[in-house]
């Protein structure tokens, strides 16, 4: 398959594209490199030893994305490009709906125009909302999100839902993942947040490499085991994995969900625990306060993928701190 990757040049969709060349897609690359480095489609190429057609190009631009299906003969859509920050989508929710919700929208009108109707879309575990029971299971209906960013989640999941009612050729996978981490165990590409990472893997990462003096772990009187929060973290990898399985599994026309983590909660402490453990390097941590919005804990139910996509996350914690590591330390700046 010929496979247009958005957003191609950041941390899942540099992944995905490296499962997707080995397993002998060719894939062409639409990204701004707002939050991406053209670095990591270098690195594609060396890991893989084939290259990946790029166009750096905003979703938003029609015009733009014409030019790209009128150019490459396209089979199927992974659509990665977004926005993904939390918190920033709380002060910038305008932001968030005009990438999130208006870039897909583009996009898919421009798949229409192209006769290209199979898309896979990143999805998150955010849409389940605060009250869905753990694990979490694609029958139960998406909740109510507490931030602009899990609103344009499930705002795109409806609209690619509408999609398919109202034409039967439309293909489409709506993956939810839950909290991937790691990188690529060659250490050539991985997360590389730009600013203060938000999220527990890289903070913990740059923390360890001398970037940052200490972790704040944001609260220690959660109702969980050691009072610090619990979350289902999945490897980068088997996560790009899932997305060559929904490709090549589930293409019949259509709507199908599935959730795409390990099924198995992992609190803030023992992350840490873990990470200087497998990798012998400190990291000095303190408690803080809660951070608003945060749920005490919620992992998946990941039979639906492993029944229907043949899928399950394979790597271990170990893998994910070892991969994060050498990622980490090889490249202490990122791609910079
Ligand atoms: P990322 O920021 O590393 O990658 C997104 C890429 O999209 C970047 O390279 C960015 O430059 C590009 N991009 C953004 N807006 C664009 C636009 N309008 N046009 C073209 N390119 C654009 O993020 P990621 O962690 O790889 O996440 C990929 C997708 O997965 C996002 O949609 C995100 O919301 C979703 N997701 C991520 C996580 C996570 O924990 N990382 C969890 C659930 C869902
Ligand atoms: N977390 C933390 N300190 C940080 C970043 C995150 O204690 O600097 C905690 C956060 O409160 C949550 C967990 O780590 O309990 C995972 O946070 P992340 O932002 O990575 O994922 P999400 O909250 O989106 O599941």
């Amino acid at each position: 398959m010929r496979v247009l990757v958005t957003g191609g040049a950041g941390y899942i969709g540099s992944h995905t594209a490296v499962e997707l060349l080995e397993a002998g897609h060719d894939v062409v690359v639409v990204d701004n490199l707002c939050n991406g480095s053209e670095v990591a489609l270098q690195r594609i190429e060396e890991i893989t030893g084939k290259g990946v057609d790029f166009a750096r190009a905003d979703i938003r631009d029609r015009e733009a994305m014409d030019a790209v299906f009128a150019k490459h003969d396209i089979d199927a859509v992974i659509h990665f490009a977004g926005l993904k920050a939390v918190g920033e989508s709380v002060g910038k929710p305008l932001a968030y709906y005009e990438n999130n919700v208006n870039g897909t929208l583009v996009l898919c009108q421009a798949m229409e125009a192209a006769g290209v109707r199979r898309i896979v879309f990143s999805s998150s575990a955010t849409v389940y909302g605060s009250e869905a029971p753990v694990p979490y299971v694609e029958t139960t209906p998406r909740g109510t999100t507490s931030n602009p960013y899990g609103t344009s989640k499930a705002m795109v999941e409806k609209l690619l839902e509408d999609l398919v009612v109202a034409d039967e050729r439309w293909s489409v996978t709506l993956l939810r993942y839950f909290n991937p981490i790691g990188a690529h165990p060659s250490g050539k590409i991985g997360e590389d947040p730009r600013g203060i990472p938000n999220n527990l893997m890289p903070f913990i990462a740059q923390v360890a490499v001398g970037r940052r003096d200490e972790l704040t772990i944001f609260g220690n009187d959660y109702e969980t085991a050691d009072g610090t929060c619990e979350r289902d973290y999945l490897h980068v990898v088997d996560l790009a994995v899932g997305h060559l399985k929904a490709l090549e599994v589930a293409g019949d026309p259509g709507i199908s969900v599935y959730n795409l983590g390990t099924g198995q909660g992992i609190s803030v402490l023992e992350m840490v625990n873990s990470f200087t453990r497998v990798t012998d390097v400190p990291v000095p941590y303190r408690f803080g306060a809660r951070r608003a919005g945060d749920l005490p804990a919620f992992w998946a139910d990941a039979s639906k993928a492993r029944k229907e996509l043949g899928w399950v996350a394979e790597k271990t914690l170990d893998d994910m701190m070892t991969d994060t590591w050498r990622w980490q330390s090889g490249n202490p700046e990122g791609y910079r």
